[in-house]
């Protein structure tokens, strides 16, 4: 049996007929059984958001319209064009009717509706790109993706059921290893209630990663618009060069720490089952790429600097913190009940200072910072709320024993202020906060002097 590939393109790859006809040679070039899993086409996603809170019928009619216009436009250019534009029409009017059916009042019955509204993205995506593949196999066809992905019900942002997905992906390998041309959505999945669900905003890659894991696939292939992983963000420093290969922890931190290329989820399955990842431009694969695997040949000291922006601080000061016991279970145990997920944390004795995730935390599009919440931590300290920051995180290996990052960190700091700092947690980071304003510029003198 050769061993199955999974292939996923994001919405960038997905973009026009052009970009997909060049995923589809990407596709068409390897040997391997190759599972693709593909995002919406560009733009798309963030439209079914604003449509499925659009509370105006002109307002509907103009982004629904807008949506179907792009489709169709890429359907035009397939050589089936009339059976893939019927094809598409029905997905369009299924859509409809959901988009015109009234807003439910209860939180979760409205995220419910919005996540079946977004589906429609990948689903009409994968359709796409299944008639692209025609061209060269007459019988590429789309799977569903909620047949197999089974996830719970936190719409939104659904965590997935992975022996149940495992045991409904056995048919699926062996439709691949029978030569099947096989395309599927990524970012979507069904609970056990039966309805779609989404694993959160750039989860196709997550789903990509899950699909490889239940297929006990070789390699999970991720196709972008960048040549690989980046030394740093080349918006923020020109000379960034792509990186040839990566560690799987040290990915994970970049990811964590604010390097859009790949979702922090998705490498948790291809570490447990040992998947290497390989990340590439689907328009020019010729550039190679980064391979993220368990052995890279070499583990520099530093490999890359990671940024993420509007970071919010939150300092709580207490003298009760002064040789008392269970302060931080009881700081925790408040966090944790309003479902505020933390990044990073320092003390000294008498205070504590966070940085809140805002990904994780307002999953609900509940608020970072809770009124009650605040409250209820005021009644024994003193809070405060810093906003406008952003985190540096210098990612490596062995990076508590190398003594010369520190003065090199606080050399391309100054004169800006350092407002907190990690090191110690893990070997493969130090992170510090400094504002918005100053980060591109310290990031531009670390890296060069790194
Ligand atoms: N289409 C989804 C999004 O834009 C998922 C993805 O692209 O990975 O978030
Ligand atoms: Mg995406």
């Amino acid at each position: 049996m050769t061993p199955i590939h999974v292939a996923k393109f994001g919405g960038t790859s997905m973009a026009d007929a052009d970009a997909i006809q060049a995923c589809v040679q990407v596709v068409e070039q390897t040997q391997n059984p190759t599972l693709v899993v593909v995002s919406a086409c560009a733009g798309v996603t963030n439209l079914l958001i604003r449509l499925a809170d659009s509370q105006t019928s002109v307002e509907k009619q103009r982004l629904f319209t807008e949506i179907k216009d792009k489709h169709n436009g890429i359907a035009r250019a397939t050589t089936a064009a009339e059976v893939c534009l019927q094809q598409l029409d029905e997905l369009h009017q299924q859509l409809w009717q959901v988009v015109d059916s009234e807003i439910p009042s209860s939180l979760a019955e409205r995220a419910r509706r919005r996540d079946q509204i977004v589906s429609f993205g990948e689903r009409c995506s994968s359709l796409l790109f299944s008639f692209f593949w025609r061209h060269h196999h007459d019988d590429a066809s789309v799977v569903d993706a909620r047949s197999f992905l089974q996830t719970n019900d936190r719409y939104g942002q659904a965590e997935p059921d992975f022996v149940q997905t495992a045991n409904l992906c056995k048919a699926l390998g062996e439709r691949l290893q029978a030569g099947e041309k096989l395309v599927t959505q990524g970012f979507i999945g069904t609970c056990p209630q039966g309805y779609t669900t989404t694993l959160g905003r750039g989860g196709s890659d997550y789903s990509a990663a899950l699909f490889a894991a239940a297929l006990q696939a070789e390699r999970l292939n991720i196709w972008t618009d960048v040549a690989g992983i980046y030394t740093t963000d080349p918006r923020v420093c020109d000379d960034a060069r792509p990186l040839q290969e990566i560690s799987f922890a040290e990915a994970a931190e970049l990811a964590t720490f604010g390097a859009k290329v790949l979702h922090p989820k998705s490498l948790k399955p291809a570490i447990e089952h040992g998947i290497d990842v390989f990340v590439g431009h689907s328009r020019k694969p010729q550039l190679g790429g980064t391979l993220v695997s368990a052995k890279p040949q070499q583990r520099p000291s530093i490999r890359a600097i990671a940024l993420r922006r509007n970071q919010t601080l939150l300092t709580v000061n207490s003298v009760d913190m002064l040789h008392a016991t269970g302060f931080l279970a009881r700081l925790f145990d408040i966090l944790a009940r309003y479902d505020i997920s933390v990044d990073l944390v320092t003390t000294s004795e008498v205070s504590i200072a966070l940085t809140l995730d805002e990904e994780g935390s307002q999953a609900n599009g509940q608020s970072l910072l809770p009124a009650a919440m605040l409250e209820e931590l005021s009644a024994f300290a003193k809070v405060n709320i810093e906003q406008g920051l952003t985190l540096v995180a210098v990612i490596g290996n062995d990076i508590g024993h190398f003594g010369d990052i520190s003065p090199k960190v606080l050399e391309s700091a100054s004169p800006a202020t350092i407002r907190m700092i990690c090191q110690g947690a893990s070997r493969h980071n130090l992170c510090f906060l400094v504002a918005d304003d100053d980060a591109d510029n310290i990031v531009k003198k670390l890296h060069a002097k790194l």
